[in-house]
């Protein structure tokens, strides 16, 4: 046997052997015989569309306006997994940021740019209890946190005011990205892969037979497909029930601030009593009041002047920096809070991903979903976040 022969015996067999202890042995997890439309063009559909292409699938994606139109284009985008409860929803969460880690290896650094300084947090008053007891849970989950002192608000955040604090925290592993450049970013890799992106078109129904949708029927006429990933936000619902399946997704709005580009004076994400504020790594500001429902604020200019005049309060570098959008962004809340995920118990080939932190969630996502979409193993990660929990 000569040494080549031996060497890829040896491959193929410590191959199959890894296979086999970690269960993926037989699993079809390469795609290059299906067809796969992606309805929407959201991180979601990105994130998923981009993991599918990258295995070989033929992926159509259906946009009814432009990539990021919906939540994402409006979303303050904090890549975190802290506050996020109970321990299997905190992992999907952590291993979403470890993913954004992954896609800007793979993406390169200057093309996908992030911001990890963490973030910093600080309160006053009677929630300081409130939070040092939910950073001992953390810590308790081995999250990357921990409780700090004024000095060192002001050693992370050069510059920051940060007024009176009772407690304050760093969450070190927490990061940022700007979400219209992330979307943009996965849908030009996706298609080197051979995607198509097809905007504006909109989705207004399907074509089954024998349980499967073989044509999603569009605007522009109909498209073949062997599955589908139903990745369209909020729509996930009304379009889940034109095929028998319940996705009970519910809304709530928040504003948000947006100045014009300046120079770098943010290092991580600054959270002080009524106000989240960051600066994108291209260096516009973003801030808002609340990652709570706003139901009674306008996005007008004086609610977004009013939102940046009590940020400077904190980031007195915010300066003289402009006004340049005020966002109203509609969050995609699954009923019951958590995400949906998976195929549609009334029509297999069907897959659908409806959540909200789907800035953090997604670069997990949407290599699971992949995974899964191809016919590779089930991923018990997602065990409680199917669909059939609605059925
Ligand atoms: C104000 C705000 C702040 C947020 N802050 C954070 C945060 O700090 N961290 C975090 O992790 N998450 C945050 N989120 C949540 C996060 O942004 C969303 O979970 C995520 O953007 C959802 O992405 P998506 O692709 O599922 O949905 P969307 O971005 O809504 O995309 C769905 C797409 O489907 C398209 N579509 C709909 N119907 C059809 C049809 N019939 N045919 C074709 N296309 C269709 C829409 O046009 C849209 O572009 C925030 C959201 C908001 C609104």
């Amino acid at each position: 046997m000569t040494m080549i022969d031996r060497r890829t015996l040896l491959g193929a067999s410590g191959a199959a052997l890894l296979l086999a202890r970690t269960g993926l042995a037989g699993a079809q997890v390469v795609g290059e015989s299906r067809q796969v439309v992606v309805i929407g063009g959201g991180i979601i559909g990105a994130v998923i569309a981009y993991h599918l292409a990258k295995s070989g699938a033929k992926v159509t994606v259906l946009e009814k306006e432009k990539p990021a139109a919906g939540a994402t284009e409006k979303s303050f985008a904090w890549l975190n997994a802290g506050s996020k409860r109970p321990r299997p929803y905190h992992m999907l969460n952590l291993l979403g940021i470890m993913g954004w880690h992954r896609l800007q290896a793979e993406l390169g650094t200057d093309v996908l740019p992030m911001q990890w300084g963490g973030c910093v947090d600080w309160t006053a008053g009677e929630d300081a209890a409130k939070m040092r007891e939910a950073i001992a849970r953390q810590q308790a989950w081995g999250y990357p946190v921990r409780a700090i002192g004024a000095a060192e608000i002001t050693r992370l955040l050069p510059g920051v005011t940060p007024g009176p604090v009772d407690f304050a925290s760093f969450a070190e592993a927490e990061g940022t990205v700007d979400p219209v450049l992330a979307t943009r970013v996965l849908f030009d890799a996706a298609k080197r892969y051979g995607a198509k992106i097809e905007f504006p078109v909109s989705v207004t129904g399907f074509d089954q037979a024998g349980g499967q949708v073989k044509r999603v029927l569009t605007d522009k006429g109909p498209i073949a497909c062997d599955n589908v990933a139903l990745a369209a936000g909020l729509a996930c619902e009304p379009l889940a029930a034109m095929l028998g399946a319940k996705v009970p997704v519910i809304t709530s709005t928040g504003v948000l601030a947006h100045t014009e580009v300046k120079p770098m004076a943010l290092p991580r994400l600054a959270f002080g009593p009524g106000a989240n504020i960051k600066q994108n790594p291209e260096g516009s500001f973003v801030t808002g009041s609340s990652f709570g429902g706003t139901p009674d604020v306008k996005a007008t200019r004086e609610t977004g002047e009013a939102l940046l005049a009590f940020a400077r309060k904190y980031v007195p570098a915010i300066g003289e920096a402009k006004l340049s959008d005020v966002t109203l962004g509609h969050r995609v809340l699954p009923k019951d809070s958590y995400p949906i995920v998976g195929a549609l118990p009334s029509c297999g080939n069907v897959y659908v991903a409806a959540m909200h932190s789907g800035m953090s969630q997604g670069p997990l996502i949407g290599q699971l979903a992949a995974v899964e979409i191809l016919g590779g193993p089930k991923a018990d990660l997602l065990d409680t976040f199917r669909p059939d929990r609605f059925a």
